[in-house]
């Protein structure tokens, strides 16, 4: 199957008692027994949903994996990935990441004894110095959040393999119709399935897509052991997204190039962060391994004053401005007050997270509605 058709049919069957087109909201917690052990192959509902099982196969055949989980939260997966570690066990992360994944690693993880190492990823070889006997994990997000830096993943990998490391990558950005980290040689995709996968900013729900089995038991058995399951309702909600995921996505990809150019080229801009220019440093890398460039970019007003980026911010009327990203709808977001306010200032500054930095998740409307939403707010400084 290529990608449109597993979007709207991997996974999902027929109900088998009713013939129902659309996978049912099994909305329940247990299951009825003949005898005791003698059950139709679900039990009690944390462990198994017929809803989110659907949903778990099509996550896996999106990105070309074995097994998918569900998990209440895209952070609720990263939970459940560090739990595979034990105290004394080390992890290398890209240093430039999502804030909620810096706050659980530095305040929940460190408190257990795991330590980590947040690294720029764009030179894949600087990662030699920090791999040891303790090193069980390289962590990384391509493309990364805020700057939309590129990570090589098959060059990760090899060095993940070298050392017998599991390596994990965050593929939210991204998404499965846009790169693939497992056929590159990753252990663990990671997707926070509330943003482009969900599509519609209506659920909050993550995912982890592996292909080694004994690892898929580890994690079903955290999965049901700490209990981070999502709800049918919210299984079936994702389901509904991910059938239009292709169709959103190339729309997110020619609105984001669109987007890119016409502020690249505005006077009143001093920088923009896509991966898709010619002359972004790590270009030639997203090419060879995404498929597009998405809708996700970052900007900088030129003087650099914060006051200049709240004022665009407060006068943008079609990009919402809220957290999150990858719905229909375009949103504006501010970094270094929200999505990455958990990540010291001196440290956001270190990757070039200024504070006049805006990150903009381009949605699906008509691409001159947004322009025109960005040259009248940018008219006003
Ligand atoms: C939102 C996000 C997360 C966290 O996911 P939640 O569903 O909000 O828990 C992790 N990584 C990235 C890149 C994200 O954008």
């Amino acid at each position: 199957m290529k990608f449109g058709t597993k979007a709207i049919h991997a996974g999902v069957e027929p109900d088998p008692s009713t013939g129902a087109i659309m996978t049912p909201i099994f909305q329940t917690s247990t299951y009825v027994q003949a005898s005791p052990g003698v059950h139709k192959g679900y039990e009690y509902a944390r462990t198994q949903n017929p809803t989110r099982d659907a949903l778990q196969k099509n996550l896996a055949a999106l990105e070309n994996g074995k097994f998918g989980l569900c998990f209440s939260s895209g952070l609720g997966a990263i939970d459940a990935v560090i739990k595979l570690l034990k105290p004394g066990d080390e992890v290398i992360s890209t240093n430039d990441l999502y804030g909620g994944t810096y706050r659980i690693f530095t305040k929940v993880f460190e408190k257990y004894g795991i330590k980590f190492h947040f690294i720029p990823m764009e030179n894949p070889a600087s990662m030699a110095d920090y791999i040891n006997a303790n090193t069980k994990l390289i962590w990384a997000e391509t493309p990364t959040n805020p700057m939309m830096n590129i990570v090589d993943i098959a060059e990760i990998a090899k060095i993940a393999k070298q050392h017998g490391v599991l390596f994990a990558v965050d593929n939210t950005f991204a998404t499965p119709f846009l790169q693939n980290p497992l056929d590159l040689g990753a252990d663990i995709v990671m997707h926070s399935v509330t943003k482009y996968l969900g599509g519609h900013s209506d659920t909050v729900m993550g995912a982890l897509i592996v292909n080694d089995e004994a690892l898929a038991q580890q994690l079903a058995f955290i999965q049901n052991a700490c209990g981070a399951v999502p709800g049918p309702q919210d299984c079936f909600l994702v389901l509904r997204g991910i059938k239009t995921l292709h169709l959103r996505m190339e729309r997110h990809c020619q609105n984001g190039a669109s987007i890119a150019h016409f502020l690249r080229n505005h006077p009143k801009v001093e920088k923009v962060y896509w991966p898709g220019f010619e002359d972004h440093p790590n270009h030639a890398v997203a090419k060879k391994q995404m498929r597009g460039f998405g809708g996700m970019i970052s900007f900088v007003i030129k003087g650099y004053k914060l006051d200049d980026a709240l004022k665009v911010m407060e006068n943008l009327h079609y990009f919402s401005l809220a957290e999150s990203l990858g719905g229909v709808e375009s949103l504006c977001g501010h970094p270094a007050t929200m999505t990455h306010a958990s990540i010291p200032k001196s440290e956001r500054e270190k990757v070039g997270l200024v504070d006049s930095l805006i990150r903009l998740s381009v949605g699906i409307e008509d691409v001159d509605d947004l322009k025109e939403d960005l040259r009248k707010a940018l008219a006003l400084i």
